[in-house]
């Protein structure tokens, strides 16, 4: 069976891992358009306290969190020692006060029975906290999460698609369009080159609805800008950093191995396909970043990385089969908006199982890309 897959963010490249280790004849196309959200993203692995209200979703994003360090050992394994650079840090919640404190950590363990991943959960002293992460604020008190981690989406990707291409998967670079013959669709024309497929599936991120809408489909995804400071303290040993979360504000900070510490991130829905850094954009993050952690304030400024989210207004992804003129062959995979890094890798799984006819134990009738 040959399956098409349009986008190599992290869900596509996923979906082309697994296909193509289920046996399956993958083409992944991407157009490396500007403000690909997966070579931007932050990178955390923390769905536990988003304090969603959304069950499905909750469950959806545990589910990918546990299954993360299976599929980094799998990588590992599969594309040759390829170092993905994930790595469980913790992450520090930090709470206005004591008692701020004492509520989180109280919510996290009663988490715990049904999300044992979530890992050591204490309140941290002061003290601990500008242990753990240099540059805060001296007298930042926060809750400490053992099971949070964080990944680098360049590197994530890029392990993805090597595993893919180990597996006989082949890249295609170029602008993808939805081809029909007789009515029907029968696989993608890129860049005038057509490329027939029994099943394509679109993992475009934000790009998705204007591709699909060639087919007559209708889903409610748009970009969402983020940008995001890079910043580099010299010397400092910054690989075990844990990741910073204000409870204050949708801000965040968190650290990579290489004396890298990356500050974000703006969510500006309304951006539309404008991959730019803006200066207030810039001012946005770094003004944060340094409130928390004034002691980032001699730190190199190294880039400002963009991306465009995938967001639905319900953030649930949107994924599963869609009929075109009655019949089957495309799958949509996209819509993870903020939790994509950690949410991506089980999407783009579930993807190409659906479109292969593999079981997959996840009901799929809450993704509805329609709904
Ligand atoms: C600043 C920022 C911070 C973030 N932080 C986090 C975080 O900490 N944790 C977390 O879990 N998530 C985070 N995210 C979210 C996450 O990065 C995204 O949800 C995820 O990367 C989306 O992946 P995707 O594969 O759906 O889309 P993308 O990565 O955008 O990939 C889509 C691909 O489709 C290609 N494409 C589109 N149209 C076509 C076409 N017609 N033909 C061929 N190719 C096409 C594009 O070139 C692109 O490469 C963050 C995002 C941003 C922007």
């Amino acid at each position: 069976m040959r399956l098409v897959i349009v986008g190599s963010g992290v869900v596509g490249a996923a979906c082309a891992f697994t296909a193509a280790g289920l046996g399956a004849e993958v083409v992944l196309v991407d157009a490396d358009l500007p403000g690909q959200a997966t070579a931007a993203g932050a990178g955390i692995i923390c769905p536990w306290l988003s304090h969603t209200d959304d069950p499905v979703w909750h469950a959806f994003a545990c589910q990918a969190a546990r299954e993360y360090p299976a599929l980094v050992a799998e990588l590992a394994d599969v594309a040759v020692g390829a170092d993905v650079s994930y790595r469980q840090v913790g992450a520090l919640l930090l709470a206005g006060d004591s008692d701020a404190g004492e509520r989180e950590s109280q919510l996290l363990r009663a988490g715990l029975a049904a999300a044992p991943e979530i890992g050591e959960v204490r309140v941290l002293e002061p003290a601990e906290a500008t242990g753990l992460f240099p540059p805060l604020r001296p007298g930042s008190r926060g809750v400490y999460v053992g099971g949070a981690a964080r990944v680098d989406g360049r590197r994530l990707r890029s392990g993805l698609v090597r595993a893919a291409l180990a597996g006989g998967a082949v890249v295609k670079a170029g602008r993808a369009d939805l081809a029909f013959r007789a009515g029907q669709l029968a696989g993608v024309d890129v860049d005038g080159e057509f490329i027939g497929a029994d099943s394509v599936v679109v993992a475009a991120g934000a790009w998705t609805a204007g591709l699909v809408a060639l087919a007559g489909v209708v889903v409610r995804v748009a970009p969402q800008r983020g940008q995001i400071a890079h910043l580099r303290m010299e010397a400092a040993d910054t690989s075990r950093w844990p990741v910073v979360l204000p409870a204050s504000s949708g801000h965040y900070l968190l650290a990579f191995d290489d004396s890298r510490v990356v500050a974000g991130a703006t969510r500006e829905a309304g951006s539309g396909f404008d991959a730019r850094v803006t200066a207030g954009g810039l001012d946005e993050v770094l003004t944060q970043a340094l409130a928390v952690a004034p002691g980032l304030a001699a730190a190199s400024h190294v880039e400002t990385r963009v991306g465009l989210r995938p967001a639905d207004p319900d953030k649930r992804p949107l994924l599963g089969p869609v009929a075109v003129n009655g019949n089957a062959g495309l799958l949509i995979a996209t819509g993870l908006g903020a939790s994509g890094l950690t949410l991506g890798p089980l999407t783009g799984a579930i993807a190409a199982k659906t479109a292969l006819g593999v079981d997959q134990p996840v009901d799929l009738t809450p993704f509805d890309p329609l709904r």
